[in-house]
């Protein structure tokens, strides 16, 4: 299948050259040229998870993968477990943080690492990335130790938890992480300003694997059909899905799943106090505000850059689908994580915001996604619950940890120094 460019239509590419160039002309993104409506939705859905999700992805990349290829690289990417764990009468949680960062964002970065390494073929590869915290530990244990490729990660100083920073300093001699001295929209920026100097790019094999890249995208959709299948057959038309969301990937990728024919009723973009999308649904006036800080940090975007894709998706809908994205405060956060606990679900901020999206009617399914592990954000749940939270031996080796961060200033200059 061919990728069309969204802001350059006429610029179609294969797999395997928007996996190398995620970025088009004019920093357009990528999206499949079409997306059709499978016919056979339920037999899909009886396949075990590995062999349904290579039948999912053969349909984007079998141009550029061999079917043996594509298989190993899907059981190298998704090693872990996806349990719909059920919270309340009509309330379930997707637990996706399962993988080795213990967030959902392995699923995209590791299937993207297996695509790296497969098509970079000898050509040094240089990873660049901003992260608002989850997709930096990700893309360290995804790209660790492979060669050929090394990897440059920015994070916002101050605005992650020491687990995640745990996560992705101190990783391996091909991963490098620099706190910037400023918020995720300040990385994001300096990314991408290192994408426009095409010199650069082609000196050094620039690559982001920031969820623009399309790779990531196909591999989420392996999870929301997994959901479905968890679904008894009856209830699969009333499936209301809550999606806490900061870039909107993970919503883009639900979007194709739809369009791919899974029979989701509803989608509910769960944000936090950032709220550029909700409050473009509302006004159709696209205002971004500055930043402002969260318990659910990994959604502090006012400039999400999966949108233009969701918009799109959204406008092409061949299929009924309501849509409501809501803004959540921190109060309503913490309200519903302490009840959570109380009943006696460990969980933590991100996936508090989805659950409490959710608000359901009787005959309704709510599937609520659960993006992180609450060790992620284990200083600010104990906190905020006022009790220790069991820590496994595998978990506690990455807390005692030490690791000393290497602070930059928002100075472009000094990031292509790094990079060279
Ligand atoms: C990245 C992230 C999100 C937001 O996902 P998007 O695809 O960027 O919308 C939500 N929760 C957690 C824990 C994350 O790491």
């Amino acid at each position: 299948m061919m990728f069309f460019n969204l802001k350059v239509p006429s610029q179609k590419c294969h797999f395997k050259e928007v996996v190398l160039n995620p970025l088009g002309k004019e920093q357009g993104l990528f999206l499949p040229c079409d997306i059709t409506m499978l016919p056979n939705i339920d037999e899909l859905l009886e396949l075990d998870f590995l062999e349904r999700s290579f039948e999912i992805l053969k349909l984007f990349v079998s141009e550029d993968l061999d079917d043996l290829t594509l298989k190993k690289m899907i059981t190298r990417a998704f090693n872990f477990r996806i349990p719909l764990v059920q919270i309340d009468k009509n309330k379930f949680v997707l637990e996706l943080f399962h993988g080795p960062s213990l967030a959902f964002k392995d699923f995209g970065v590791r299937f993207l690492a297996q695509c790296l390494s497969e098509f970079g073929q000898g050509r040094k590869i240089t990873i660049l990335t901003a992260t608002s915290g989850d997709t930096g530990g990700a893309v360290a244990n995804a790209f660790v130790g492979l060669k050929n490729v090394d990897v440059v990660i920015l994070y916002p100083l101050g605005k992650i938890s020491s687990f995640q920073e745990k996560l992705m300093c101190n990783v391996g001699p091909n991963i490098r992480a620099y706190a910037v001295e400023g918020n995720f929209d300040d990385c994001q920026k300096l990314v991408k300003d290192c994408f426009d100097d095409q010199k650069l790019v082609s000196t050094v094999g620039l690559n982001s694997a920031n969820s623009i890249n399309v790779a990531r995208l196909l591999a989420q959709m392996t999870y929301y059909f997994e959901a479905m299948a968890q679904v008894p057959i009856e209830r699969r038309k009333e499936v209301v899905l809550s999606i806490p969301s900061g870039n909107f990937g993970n919503v883009t990728a639900a979007l194709m799943t739809h369009a791919l024919g899974l029979p989701f009723k509803k989608m509910i973009p769960a944000c936090n106090v950032n709220d550029t999308v909700p409050r473009f649904i509302q006004t159709k006036i696209w205002s971004p505000r500055p930043t402002r800080p969260t318990l659910s940090n990994a959604m502090d975007i006012s400039h999400p850059n999966n949108w233009p894709r969701a918009l799109y998706l959204l406008n092409t809908l061949k299929r009924p689908l309501s849509f409501c994205p809501v803004s959540i405060s921190d109060e309503q956060t913490i309200e519903t994580l302490l009840a959570l606990w109380k009943w006696g679900y460990e969980t933590e901020p991100h996936t508090c915001v989805a659950l409490r999206s959710l608000d359901l009617k009787d005959d309704e399914f709510g599937i609520a996604l659960s993006t992180a592990h609450p060790l992620k954000f284990k200083e600010d749940v104990e906190s905020l619950v006022n009790c220790k939270m069991k820590v496994s031996r595998e978990h506690q080796v990455i807390l005692d940890k030490k690791i000393i961060p290497q602070k930059i200033k928002v100075d472009l200059s000094e990031v292509k120094k790094f990079l060279m």
